[in-house]
């Protein structure tokens, strides 16, 4: 009789566990050496989606809605998703707000279903425009800062600059303000030449604050062993790296699903334990993205909806946990 009660204890628990969304399971994520790990300290690889430019005009804003977002977690399996606000780029947030409003939608869906955020300052030249960062991050460090969801991503792509002295000055002087209001999400940190000298902020990461990682930036088609190589070098050494953005194709969004280097990409993703968001969730003609020219915007894909790069990359997050991340 008591074999019976704990079994169905077991089951209970296990069911209970199944339902949980992946913020429920995981809670607050914080740094641990050159680790992201959830409320108990175990390492987590999360696993979904980057929306494409929320530009007014360029095809993808349709797409931050909330039946997208639902849909990606219940049938991709996305624990993650990437708001990607253009920010100096035409029509972008300089030029009309109504881009924040996109943002907002995204990350309010993402609470309500319980997934991680990348709130993305999606600019290439972050460092002319500070004064208008910190005000946009102070914002939605108010907004939201005490969701664990919400993770801050405050600069998506330096070009062929300096990390000590673009790239680390304009970081520190947005951290400190956003951690005035927020204590404790975590904040992303681009690295130079398209976020991938992961290994010049390796030599000379941002001190005096916690929970501070850096983006890696891939495309499988374009970038191998070399960029791998690198990544392992920034992690050896100890920087905590995130991956807020990769491709299945080159690195201009085009060419054909490179198969092989992805695999080889995802196995480096598990082996380190990181978290990764695929480009793109649109429906433009290019080979990153995932959805056919005529997809709709309001989920409820079918197969026949994805590209070859959705149909690759859709299989890759379903089964992510299988893969990777059994623990948690
Ligand atoms: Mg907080």
């Amino acid at each position: 009789m008591i074999k019976h009660l704990l079994l169905f204890l077991l089951f209970f628990i296990n069911f209970l566990s199944l339902g949980q969304s992946p913020v429920e399971k995981n809670g607050n994520l914080s740094v641990q050496g050159n680790m992201i790990v959830n409320e108990k300290g175990i390492p987590v690889s999360l696993a979904g989606c980057s929306l494409f430019w929320s530009n007014t005009g360029w095809g993808g804003a349709k797409f931050y809605n909330k039946d997208v977002v639902k849909w990606l977690k219940k049938d991709w399996r996305a624990t993650i998703i990437r708001a990607a606000m253009g920010v100096e780029a035409k029509t972008g947030y300089l030029d009309d707000p109504s881009n924040k409003e996109r943002v907002e939608t995204v990350v309010e869906a993402a609470i309500e279903n319980g997934m991680y955020v990348l709130i993305d300052w999606h600019s290439h030249h972050a460092e002319k425009y500070t004064g208008e960062a910190i005000e946009f991050f102070k914002g939605m460090a108010e907004k939201y800062g005490e969701n664990p969801n919400v993770i801050y991503e405050i600069y998506n792509e330096p070009l062929e600059v300096s990390w000590s002295k673009t790239v680390k000055p304009y970081a520190e002087k947005v951290i400190k303000e956003i951690r005035k209001i927020d204590p404790d999400n975590l904040i992303i940190v681009g690295t130079p030449n398209w976020s991938q000298d992961v290994d010049s902020a390796a030599g000379n990461p941002v001190t005096g604050y916690k929970n501070i990682a850096y983006t890696l930036h891939f495309y499988a088609a374009s970038h191998k062993d070399f960029l791998m190589k690198k990544a392992q070098y920034a992690i050896d050494k100890g920087l905590p790296l995130f991956v807020t953005e990769w491709g299945t194709v080159k690195a201009n969004g085009h060419g054909k699903v490179d198969y092989e280097s992805t695999e080889k990409w995802m196995e480096f993703l598990c082996k380190n334990k990181l978290s990764h968001c695929n480009w793109a969730i649109n429906n433009k003609h290019e080979g990153a993205s995932a959805l056919k020219h005529k997809t709709s915007a309001t989920g409820n894909w079918k197969d026949s909806d994805l590209t070859p790069s959705g149909i690759f990359v859709r299989a890759i997050i379903r089964g992510w946990k299988e893969r990777c991340n059994k623990s948690n």
